[in-house]
């Protein structure tokens, strides 16, 4: 079976044929974050999906190139820096530096490339597709000295979203300070620079400013991945103005395709609502490890939805996540056990490949990563080892044979291997409880043992001192 995905820009299904003519290399971009808070799970789904897509990829024998880029320059960086009383760089490096932990945690592969928008290479390289817009007239300088795309000039403009560029007028969407332009709809190339922006600003043939978003990835792709790509990823939520605008920009540079396939990800609910802080439904991976679950934990529950399913994201799906990882663990180490009984030597170039259920967990995710197809695979196979296990029925060189079937499907799924750290909150807790033990207060020490069972750790005191795990049938 040929890979093929849905393709936001045709709204159908496609085969996938890479623009390398050797059909080996695939040039993928992916929108990264805006370091100006940690990530949300909803950012972490879209960086999930996106890992999924690469790993499988690569286990289909294609090379990925792949680039993230990092905005650190735009309205909410530029005002976090301001309340904070601190320069942009420095309000925005912890951000960064959270955001390739999470990446770790969650086991997710680093791109090939994670370009920065205040980069003076990047930098320079919008100004010059500026240039190169405003002579072909796609672009103008507006009285308010900001740089517009002039929307009216590009016909495919609005074709990736679907929508009618008429009906943009009736949306109510002017704000009184873009009266400069000459259509409601036109986007900011290039921001003139004012007060609130305080230090931040870069000199450019139109005077001083910062560079609008959309242009930010426009640069980066064309610089680091060539004129053309052959997938382009994001969240649904990207698809307009973002993505629109970013093939208006490149194509109006290139006369070029730009992207061959399109893929979005859906929404994340929280609790079936929208998440948001005044809810307080709004998590980041650090409340989510917080209650005592792991990276891997959570980047099965935010992989085993289809990608362009909304996720109903809910504590009792990470319970039901760690049931599932359980139940691969124990089939593992089943198998392991039973492997080894004969001393079979690895690999064993004569073992039968395991039947077709072990191709079809790859030929579901060959369709538009059916995720959901291939763990139906994986559990059915668990199911049936099991029995067979069970009944005396599965020797040695068949549990080996199943165990390499696993590692190679565990290349796309990324979550073998318990973590056995214990998270420092988790730490902090169980050091406050010995603290509380050696001054005796017990009731303490108790009400401690109970916030930790609570998050699904337990402790036991050994005579070497207190032993944190995580707790059983938790
Ligand atoms: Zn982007």
């Amino acid at each position: 079976m040929r890979l093929r995905v849905f393709n936001t820009y045709s709204r159908a299904l496609e085969e996938f044929h890479p623009l390398d003519s050797a059909g080996r290399e695939v040039k993928m971009y992916t929108c990264g974050p805006t370091v100006y808070s940690h990530a949300h799970i909803g950012n972490l789904r879209a960086y999930i999906f996106e890992d999924l897509l690469q790993r499988h990829l690569e286990l289909r024998n294609y090379k990925v190139r792949r680039v993230m880029n990092i905005t650190d320059v735009d309205d909410k960086t530029i005002q976090g820096s301001r309340s904070a009383g601190i320069p942009l760089a420095e309000f925005t490096l912890p951000f960064k530096q959270a955001f390739f932990e999470d990446l770790d945690t969650l086991r997710i592969k680093r791109a090939d490339f994670f370009p920065e928008a205040t980069d003076p290479g990047q930098i320079a390289a919008m100004i010059e597709m500026i240039q190169t817009l405003i002579a072909r007239d796609l672009a103008y300088q507006a009285d308010d000295k900001s740089v517009y795309f002039r929307i009216n000039k590009f016909p495919a403009y609005g074709q990736l979203a679907h929508f009618d560029l008429s009906e943009l007028r009736s949306t109510g969407r002017v704000k009184s300070d873009e009266y400069d332009k000459e259509h409601v709809g036109d986007f900011a190339l290039w921001k003139a620079w004012d007060e609130e922006d305080g230090p931040v600003r870069w000199e450019s043939p139109w005077g001083p400013g910062r560079p609008g978003w959309h242009i930010e990835c426009s640069a980066m792709a064309t610089q680091l991945l060539g004129e053309q790509l052959d997938i382009h990823c994001g969240g649904v939520d990207n698809i307009f103005p973002h993505h629109e605008a970013e093939i208006a920009q490149t194509e109006g540079c290139t006369s070029k395709k730009f992207v061959r396939s399109w893929m979005h990800c859906a929404h994340l609910m929280v609790d079936g609502q929208k998440m948001s802080k005044s809810l307080g439904n709004f998590y980041t991976l650090r409340d989510v490890l917080a209650r005592g679950y792991t990276g891997r934990e959570l980047r099965y529950a935010l992989m085993r939805v289809h990608y362009r399913a909304p996720i109903n994201f809910t504590w009792e799906g990470m319970e039901e996540s760690r049931e599932a990882l359980r139940r691969i663990d124990d089939w593992v180490a089943r198998l392991r056990e039973k492997a080894g009984e004969e001393n079979v030597q690895r690999p064993t170039p004569n073992v039968q490949r395991p039947t077709e259920e072990g191709s079809g967990f790859e030929d579901a995710l060959d369709d538009d990563l059916n995720i959901s197809g291939a763990l139906g695979v994986l559990f059915e196979t668990i199911r049936e080892t099991n029995r067979a296990l069970d009944l005396g029925k599965l020797d040695a060189n068949e549990a080996n044979s199943w165990l390499q079937w696993w590692e190679r499907i565990d290349r796309v799924l990324g979550v073998s291997g318990e973590e056995n750290a214990v998270p420092a909150e988790i730490e902090a807790l169980g050091e406050a409880r010995t603290q509380a033990r050696l001054a005796k207060d017990w009731r303490k020490s108790d009400e401690l043992r109970d916030e930790l069972a609570a998050r699904g750790w337990e402790v036991r005191d050994t005579k070497d001192g207190q032993k944190i795990t995580r707790r059983a049938g938790v």
